[in-house]
């Protein structure tokens, strides 16, 4: 039997550590995950309240165009309904794009370190991937942009950048749209995009209208918290969405995700409410960071990045002894440092306690 070559220098994505692995391994009852930027409130109830009806007719296939979807999610973006795509989580878009334009002899341009799925797949293609160090976690778009050739045909910006949480300012950001070619596909991924609150922001789905090369990613698994449903979409120009949708399986969203989506898509109160407790457990876990001088990325995420004067895995095991799943920066690619997703309030106060004992120890 042979694979792709590729395929064997590369290893399957690495998830954070699972609940009941740690529970088992630590003997602890209660463990707080903040190490997949889920959202620690949960979901909306009406989606909850709704799910009996939702498991009506499962022997049948999905809505393969997922059309009820499709045209509410049009009508909240106000673009048209041929401008969409869904996908697995949006996960499964950026394997869409990747398969379809990405080969052997393209080549795909991204930061490093950023969200590692756009690497992953575009290698399976078969492409050439050129990373651009970040720099104080921003994307180096000039730099970005020197790297492009005529066999570039994917750029990826990932706004608020995973794993830095930093956002790409508007300016810069029109400035490159401007600049870049119009035969590189340009892709914002907003996975992040309800969590902001600057007001510096590029109006990606506005653009769509000036910029024929853009495409724009976002999903249901952060702020509106059904990660375990698996739904996620991209927004672009029709051309685009027409190229790709022959690489798309044809029932790659389950009827359950894409009637929960349209629920949870509805109720925007919670999405208003849980942003905005996560903002003010972020205000508070920044004035901790302050008071013990340590640095960190600004970001306009649902995580931060954390510099520590120790290893990010040392930080990492301590938390995790006390119950706290986070993300140890040397598997992301920063060292000594960590990336935390913002809990609730009182997991929060927790965290600190159990970080800052971490941070007394080590001056000692
Ligand atoms: N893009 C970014 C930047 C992410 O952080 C994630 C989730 N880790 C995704 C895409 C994929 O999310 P999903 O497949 O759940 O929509």
């Amino acid at each position: 039997m042979k694979s792709k070559a590729i395929l064997n220098q590369m290893t399957p994505y690495k998830p954070g550590k699972q609940i009941e692995e740690v529970k088992r391994e630590y003997g602890l009852d209660k463990i707080v995950k903040l190490a997949s930027n889920e959202n620690p409130f949960g979901f909306s109830q009406q989606v909850k309240q709704q799910l009996p009806e939702l498991i009506a007719q499962l022997e049948k296939y999905p809505d393969g165009y997922a059309a009820t979807l499709r045209e509410k999610v049009a009508s909240f973006l106000n673009v048209k309904e041929e401008q969409l795509i869904f996908g697995n989580g949006s996960d499964e878009v950026v394997q869409i794009i990747c398969r379809a334009f990405l080969e052997p002899g393209a080549n795909t341009v991204m930061a490093r370190p950023t969200f590692p799925q756009y690497r992953h797949n575009a290698l399976i293609e078969g492409a050439e991937v050129r990373e651009v160090p970040v720099v104080e976690g921003h994307h180096d778009l000039k730099e970005m942009l020197q790297q492009v050739d005529e066999n570039t045909r994917v750029i990826w910006l990932c706004t608020p950048n995973n794993p830095t949480g930093v956002h790409i300012s508007k300016s810069v950001l029109h400035d490159f749209m401007e600049k870049c070619p119009s035969h590189v596909l340009v892709v914002i991924d907003e996975a992040y995009y309800e969590y902001m609150v600057t007001e510096d922001t590029f109006d990606s789905i506005q653009a769509l209208q000036q910029y024929e090369n853009l495409m724009v990613l976002r999903t249901f698994s952060k702020a509106y918290g059904l990660a375990g449903l698996r739904v996620g979409y991209g927004v672009a120009n029709r051309n685009v969405i027409h190229s790709l949708e022959p690489a798309r399986e044809p029932f790659n969203t389950s009827s359950i995700a894409q009637a929960a989506a349209i629920i949870a898509l509805n109720d925007q109160s919670f999405i208003e409410e849980t942003t905005s407790e996560n903002r003010r457990n972020k205000r508070d876990l920044l004035a901790f960071l302050d008071e013990n001088n340590l640095n960190y990325y600004e970001s306009e995420a649902n995580f931060v990045l954390i510099h520590l004067p120790m290893s990010g895995d040392e930080m990492f095991e301590h938390l995790l002894s006390k119950g706290f799943i986070v993300r140890s920066g040397e598997a992301l690619g920063i060292p000594n440092s960590i990336r935390l997703t913002i809990g609730s309030k009182e997991d929060m106060v927790l965290l600190q306690q159990a970080m800052k004992q971490k941070l007394e120890d080590h001056v000692k």
